[in-house]
């Protein structure tokens, strides 16, 4: 069965591009999985920048299809911050509660302003042949006023959708992946997969 390395060791994620990429006839295994401990360079400023290193990055590695995404909430508020420092906001301490903390902490303390803002991921594959297949999904959004919702992870509790009434947070799991930013992007990619493994 052809088999494609998704470029993670989170197994959460690798769980949601099992049931996002739907691709039956195709074998996802993690970085774990194939014994890949290197963390490949991450220095880009852009989404597409770092998710086209790192799919590159270990597709060489793996000589396996790779694929690869960088991914962020960009405030507006924040002149769009934290955006590709997403997982490094703040001090290196802080874990993602404490960051999500931080960020709505920031935005508070402006006080009385727009609080617009998006989740951004960019998924790039690489085939070993240096193919690059790239898709962007964006999910919009504003900063809420407090954390609400145990679901998802990362900044999700503090991520409002004013047409829901709720944060992501709130959300099931496939409610998430029917709207966010994530699910967007790999919808937008899997059709493309399928073709480029014939
Ligand atoms: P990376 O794409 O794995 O480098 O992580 C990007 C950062 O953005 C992490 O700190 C995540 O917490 C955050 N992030 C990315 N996607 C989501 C999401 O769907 N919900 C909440 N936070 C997210």
């Amino acid at each position: 069965m052809p088999t494609i390395l998704v470029a993670t060791s989170n197994n959460h994620k690798l769980g949601e591009y099992a049931a996002l990429l739907n691709l039956p006839d195709l074998q996802l295994v993690s970085l774990r999985d194939v014994g890949i401990a290197a963390d490949a360079p991450e220095d880009g400023d852009t989404f597409t920048a770092n998710s086209l290193q790192k799919a590159h990055y270990y597709a060489k590695k793996s000589g396996l299809i790779t694929l690869a995404d960088d991914s962020g909430i960009v405030v507006d508020a924040l002149g769009g911050a934290p955006g590709v420092y997403s997982a490094r906001y703040g001090t290196p301490d802080l874990d993602d509660t404490g960051r999500r903390r931080l960020l709505l902490a920031n935005v508070n303390a402006l006080g009385n302003v727009d609080r617009s803002a998006r989740f951004v991921c960019v998924i790039a594959v690489v085939t070993p042949t240096g193919q690059e297949l790239l898709s962007e999904g964006v999910c919009e959004g504003q900063i809420a006023d407090a954390e609400a919702g145990e679901g998802g992870f990362g900044y999700d509790p503090i991520f409002w959708l004013p047409a829901h009434g709720c944060t992501i947070a709130q959300l099931s799991a496939a409610q998430k992946n029917a709207l966010s930013h994530r699910g967007k992007a790999v919808r937008g990619i899997a059709p493309r997969i399928q073709g480029a493994m014939e």
